[in-house]
């Protein structure tokens, strides 16, 4: 509607276009801010009056109170990330929302900057996020799925403690060498090839590329049962190459 009546606002916003609101995932939203956006705004049909069963729109604004804690702890401004629930036919309430948000943003300034942030420290914050998305839409599942009902509720509904805890707490996966039997069913499933596979060759998760989605845990089959968590902590280190073959019974040479 702001387009077609010609209403006037902030040509500095790019605007990307959705089927809902829900779609705009964490990731894009950090990944917008790792491309160097100063601020991302999200516009949305109002709440309860979603064309969907999923009432995505409730998503959204979940989505965003994470995304606001999440830049807190890595010491950004959460008010570079705003959400705005608004009928299609409110141009005029678009317009002064774009041009409230394009000044909020223009006061922070550029982003990292405004908050006395290193570039480059910035940057390796977000990329380390970035690699938790999967990790933390897991952990974090019920909450995200929420229905606030009053606004005065949505400080709430994640604590900075909470968010805190969340990164200080991340949990690790681990094969354990004696346990593996080279199913190879991990490896098949692992969404980021993080994990070494070979036939007849013991696994090993590569913690670097893993971004501790939980997928290999549940798979493995539990007579097996050979990935276990640990939060926190260290992870032990792998076992070398040469002594990860695993000698079959069947191959074991008669004596
Ligand atoms: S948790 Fe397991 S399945 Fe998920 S990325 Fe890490 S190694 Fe792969
Ligand atoms: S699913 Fe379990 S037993 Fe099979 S290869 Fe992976 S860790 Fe080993």
């Amino acid at each position: 509607m702001a387009g077609v009546s010609r209403l006037q606002y902030t040509t500095e916003a790019r605007l990307i276009r959705v089927m809902c609101s829900g779609r705009v995932d964490l990731e894009f939203v950090l990944r917008a801010f790792s491309n160097g956006m100063d601020g991302v705004f999200i516009g949305g049909c109002r709440l309860n009056e979603c064309n969907y069963t999923t009432h995505g729109n409730y998503h959204a604004l979940n989505m965003v109170l994470l995304c606001r804690r999440i830049m807190e702890h890595i010491g950004l401004n959460p008010d570079r990330l705003r959400i705005q629930f608004m009928s299609s036919a409110e141009g005029i309430l678009f317009a002064e929302v774009m041009n409230e948000f394009g000044n909020k943003v223009k006061e922070l300034g550029p982003l990292g900057k405004g908050e006395g942030i290193d570039p480059s420290e910035l940057k390796s914050k977000l990329a380390e996020i970035r690699k938790l998305v999967p990790y933390i839409k897991v952990v974090k599942n019920e909450k995200l799925a929420s229905r606030l009902k009053r606004p005065e509720e949505y400080d709430q509904l994640f604590t900075r403690e909470e968010t805190d805890k969340l990164f200080s707490e991340v949990i690790s996966y681990y094969i354990a060498p004696e346990q593996c039997q080279a199913c190879m069913i991990c490896a098949k499933r692992c969404p980021v090839e993080a994990i070494v596979s070979a036939k007849n060759m013991i696994h090993v998760i590569d913690q670097e590329k893993c971004i501790k989605c939980g997928t290999c845990f549940e798979v493995c089959p539990p007579r097996f049962a050979a990935v276990s968590k640990i939060p926190g902590g260290p992870v032990p280190p792998p076992i070398p190459q040469e002594k990860r073959t695993i000698v079959r019974k069947s191959q074991e040479k008669p004596v």
